[in-house]
């Protein structure tokens, strides 16, 4: 679950008198959801994503996210807090020097897996982005579509309440955008609550669901959309 209470970010940096980023957002979302989050650029996106991972704390307000609440925690608690969430970015930041498997496997060796969980859990994630045959790969012999794959693995491998992607989409080409929100939807069924940032709106009617659409530091809309996909 996700919920931030009144929340201002003020950068004292910036602009003269410094800039309000965020100004008293409320905002829910529960277990299980998927939500885009929409806005022009300095709207406000990377700033509530940096509250989520507690990048950054509220000038204001207060912020929860999986149980733990942000706004209090101290220092030494935030990596086991990092570790109930998955981050996919836009430029994939996968290890170079590892093979798709083991980029996977990393993830799971720090924070403590048995190498018997750690054999079963990365074919299973693997064959889930259907890579299963890349595994051997290194990440420069993909494509982007196929790195952002492997990423979306890695997101999952650990089982997190919650998974982030920034602009996951960004740097693939346009047809396969599809494709990678169609495997975080499949990834989302399994319990995980998707939070995705976008700028695509192709993307984000097609699909539908629920829509926050930050505009100048507030939430301008926040409701559910139609989507075109059928079935949905
Ligand atoms: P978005 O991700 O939607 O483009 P941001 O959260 O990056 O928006 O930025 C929101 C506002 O806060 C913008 O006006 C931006 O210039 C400002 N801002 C972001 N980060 C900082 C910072 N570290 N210091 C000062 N101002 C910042």
């Amino acid at each position: 679950m996700v919920e931030l209470k009144n929340v201002n970010v003020h950068y004292k940096d910036g602009a003269k008198n410094g800039v309000d980023a965020l100004h008293d957002i409320n905002l829910r979302i529960n277990d299980g959801e998927f939500v885009f989050i929409v806005g022009d650029s300095g709207a406000g996106k990377s700033t509530m994503l940096k509250l989520l991972t507690r990048e950054i704390v509220p000038t204001n307000g207060r912020v929860f996210v999986n149980g733990y609440n942000l706004s209090k925690m101290r220092s030494r608690k935030i990596p086991y807090f990092r570790r109930s969430l998955g981050m996919i970015f836009q430029d994939f930041r996968l290890i170079p020097d590892l093979t798709v498997y083991e980029n996977v496997a990393f993830v799971l060796r720090v924070t403590d897996k048995s190498n018997k969980y750690i054999r079963q859990r990365v074919p299973y994630v693997l064959n889930l982005v259907k890579l299963a045959d890349k595994a051997k790969a290194k990440p420069t012999q993909l494509s982007g579509g196929e790195q952002q794959r492997v990423a979306i693995a890695r997101a999952f491998a650990t089982d997190p309440g919650l998974i982030i992607a920034d602009e996951p989409t960004g740097n693939i080409d346009p047809k396969l955008s599809y494709e990678i929100v169609e495997l975080l939807k499949d990834i989302n069924k399994c319990g995980t609550t998707i939070l995705m940032v976008t700028h695509e709106h192709d993307l984000v009617q097609y699909f539908g669901g629920r829509i926050i659409n930050l505009s100048k530091g507030s939430i301008a809309f926040d409701d559910y959309i139609g989507g075109e996909d059928e079935g949905e």
